[in-house]
């Protein structure tokens, strides 16, 4: 027990000093989504795959679509990653999404 409880003393900590250090999210994980509207062709497989209805793709003109994400109800499971067949939908490593207002995480995404 008191080689343990020594032995620790001298470790490196398992935990990091988040936020003062960055996390670096492994490859592939599923934090937010990022949308690539140039790639949108507007078939809405994403928005009927979603399982809770996070996504809402509106057409702009004849070839142009933005997407709009509610950040609160999205799960980030990435199955409209899965379902675009134009890879126009992404899932990056960022995890800081906590808001004090919930409206700020309704995000819409579209071409400038
Ligand atoms: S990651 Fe999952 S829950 Fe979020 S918008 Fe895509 S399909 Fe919906
Ligand atoms: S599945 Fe992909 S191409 Fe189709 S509407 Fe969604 S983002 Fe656009």
């Amino acid at each position: 027990m008191l080689r343990e409880v020594l032995g620790s003393i001298f470790k490196k900590p398992a935990t990091n000093r988040y936020p003062a250090q960055k996390l670096d999210m492994p490859d592939k994980y599923r934090g937010k989504l990022k949308f690539y509207p140039q790639k949108c062709i507007g078939c809405k497989l994403c928005m009927k795959d979603c399982p809770t209805g996070a996504i809402t793709i509106n057409k702009l003109d004849e070839k142009k679509f933005e997407a709009l994400i509610d950040l609160s109800r999205c799960i980030y499971c990435a199955q409209c990653v899965d379902s675009c067949p134009k890879k126009a939908l992404e899932a990056s490593g960022d995890v800081e999404l906590a808001q004090l207002d919930y409206k700020k995480l309704k995000v819409v995404f579209r071409a400038d």
